[in-house]
């Protein structure tokens, strides 16, 4: 039995019950990385054998999926938030379902649901690119077509490139494309900032040194944003 355990975002006690008592009651725990996911067990009091996943390395993989043959309950685990969402895991879970074994996925916490969540922007539809891919062009053509489904798209982006990243929204969409950005989300400095893409460019340029953990929302232009009042037809 293979179980999906999501693990806090920057605060240890969005741990969820179930995810604690499945960590216990695991043969194994198959980690990202097992010096990060002992830190986790050592809070929670639980002693348990980990075993590191690397999702590069179809021996890693092969490892994995013969332990859970042999009849070993596994608990998978990313380093934060829910694994295979922008984080290992996928490969193996694939390979588990062909494999014929049971796998169950637990709620909890993950970056682009919190973030979203607090945006107010929408309670429907959204796109998911995660990480863009490093080439400009690549990158500018995926946010240009998901832009176009006039659904909010929600990207991950680490501190180091997240101007660069917020620079090539701007010269794909247009410099006044309603951005929210969610910072250190439940952590100490959790920030939300919320404007026109210029706007927030000029505002990051100001800070001597980018930190943090960002999730940015290109939310929809603010004409289209307004047919909210309409009934929404998910609820
Ligand atoms: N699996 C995780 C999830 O479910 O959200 C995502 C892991 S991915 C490697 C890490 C990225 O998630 C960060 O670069 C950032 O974009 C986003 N992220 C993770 N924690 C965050 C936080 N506390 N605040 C804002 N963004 C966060």
């Amino acid at each position: 039995m293979l179980y999906i355990v999501p693990t806090p975002i920057g605060n240890l006690q969005d741990i969820t019950l179930r995810a604690l008592e499945t960590l216990k009651s695991a043969d194994v725990v198959l980690c990202e990385d097992t010096r990060r996911t002992q830190i986790l067990l050592s809070h929670f009091g639980i002693s348990k054998p980990t075993a590191r996943y690397n999702e590069n390395d179809p021996h890693s993989i092969t490892r994995c999926v013969e332990l859970l043959k042999n009849g070993k309950t596994a608990a998978l685990v990313s380093d934060c938030g829910t694994p295979c969402i922008s984080d290992p895991g996928w490969r193996l879970v694939k390979q588990a379902v062909a494999a014929g074994i049971k796998v169950s996925s637990l709620p909890g916490p993950s970056a682009v649901a919190c973030a979203l969540a607090g945006a107010g922007i929408t309670g429907g539809a959204f796109t998911f690119l995660g990480f863009l891919p490093r080439k400009p062009g690549k990158a500018a053509k995926l946010i240009a077509n998901a832009y176009a489904l006039s659904v909010p798209v929600v990207l991950y982006e680490s501190p180091y490139r997240v101007i660069k990243m917020l620079e090539l929204i701007a010269k794909t969409l247009g410099e006044d494309t309603p951005l929210i950005v969610a910072r250190e989300l439940s952590k100490v400095y959790e920030e939300w900032l919320r404007g026109r893409v210029k706007e927030l460019i000029q505002q990051f340029r100001t800070r001597s040194k980018m930190q943090g953990e960002f999730v940015l929302i290109i939310d929809r232009p603010a004409a289209e944003a307004e047919k909210e009042d309409e009934p929404n037809p998910y609820f």
